[in-house]
């Protein structure tokens, strides 16, 4: 078949056997990522119209005990000043963000053990009773199925955790021996069983990744069925041993993000910071390839420079409101009205 006849293929089956994936992620031409982005473009109008929901994501640590390859805040990397925020520090960008129209609070931060189940429980159940109307979404790793219930159980409501990568031997090669690619899966599993809405995702370009790996990606989207789905480019860190290498493609992160709207139409999918840091105008190319979530750092001012997973990471010197100015405007400049309702994930019913 012709990539084209995949994409409508795609579209009507919403899945694809493996060597199809192959064969659309290594050999699409501009004609085919034209017609990928209109499909994914008008079926992300079709179902959210042309509204933007924006997350207000609140960096509240960058201590983590693990070890990616990748990012810029792993353990090794001794250059960087750690810091993490107090509760108090937290609720206040969630005031700010409030004011500013934010429904929906992500708290993101490395994997730090200073905050106990406990603690990190209260935190959550004070955002909760503060905050009656707003979505709390976690991005915090790996947990024990036990935190990930309380944590549920006091309010939290969506959970992101990208699977990095589908395939077990790219992921050993990623992560050091004690970051187990099957906890990471089965952690997956649960959120999902517990009932959060729940986004796995994935790096596009990232070091000795190949099509046929990509490939592996979009068929583990196609059996998990996450409600979110975060995916954007790699970008080396010069403090990370992957420094040397080059930064993944951004027409093929567009094109992989239409791709998992026509996959999944009703999915959630945002522009990331990392698309918007190879090009200025990248949140917009994605907004246009499919995408219907941006997520502006409500991080205060003074951490933002400490919590750097790559380098020239986008908003690094914008405080929160002149950051959520900036992206306001880019979606005005392309027809796009950003909206403060929670934007929950909505199923389409009744509906193939
Ligand atoms: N520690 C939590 C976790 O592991 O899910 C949340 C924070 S983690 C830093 C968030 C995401 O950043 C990771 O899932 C990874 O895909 C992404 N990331 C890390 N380093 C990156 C890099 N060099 N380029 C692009 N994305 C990166």
């Amino acid at each position: 078949s012709s990539n084209r006849e995949l994409i409508d293929q795609l579209n009507t089956d919403h899945q694809l056997a493996h060597e199809q994936w192959v064969q659309l992620i290594s050999s699409f031409d501009q004609d085919d990522q034209t017609y990928a982005t209109e499909m994914a473009h008008q079926l992300a109008v079709a179902k959210y119209g042309k509204n933007i929901f924006f997350r207000g994501i609140i960096e509240y640590t960058n201590y983590c005990r693990n070890d990616c390859k990748y990012c810029g805040i792993r353990r090794s990397n001794h250059q960087v000043q750690r810091y993490r925020l107090t509760k108090e520090d937290i609720l206040s960008c969630c005031a700010d963000g409030y004011a500013s129209g934010f429904r929906t609070f992500v708290l993101q931060g490395g994997e730090d053990i200073f905050f106990t189940t406990d603690m990190f429980t209260d935190i959550i159940a004070t955002i909760r009773q503060q905050y009656p109307d707003c979505a709390i979404t976690l991005s915090i790793g790996e947990g024990s199925r036990e935190a990930y219930q309380q944590y549920f159980d006091a309010g939290a409501n969506r959970f992101l955790l990208r699977h990095e990568t589908a395939s077990a031997a790219l992921y050993r090669r990623w992560h050091p021996a004690y970051q187990k690619f099957e906890h990471r899966m089965e952690c997956l599993r649960e959120l999902k069983e517990i009932g959060y809405q729940t986004g796995c995702g994935f790096m596009v370009g990232a070091p000795f990744q190949t099509a046929d790996v990509l490939a592996e990606d979009m068929e583990y989207v196609t059996a998990f069925k996450p409600q979110m789905l975060g995916i954007g480019p790699f970008i080396p860190h010069s403090q990370t041993p992957f420094r040397d290498f080059s930064p993944g493609n951004e027409e093929l992160t567009l094109f992989i993000l239409s791709l998992c709207r026509i996959l999944q139409p009703d999915v959630l999918l945002p522009a990331t910071t990392a698309l918007g840091t190879v090009q200025g105008n990248g949140r917009q190319l994605g907004v246009l390839a499919g995408c219907n979530v941006v997520m502006p750092n409500l991080s205060p001012l003074r951490v933002r420079k400490q919590y750097l997973l790559y380098d020239n990471k986008a908003g690094i010197r914008d405080d929160a409101a002149s950051g959520i100015k900036k992206l306001t405007e880019q979606m005005n400049q392309i027809g796009y009205k950003v909206v403060s309702s929670r934007g929950d994930y909505q199923p389409n019913t009744g509906k193939k």
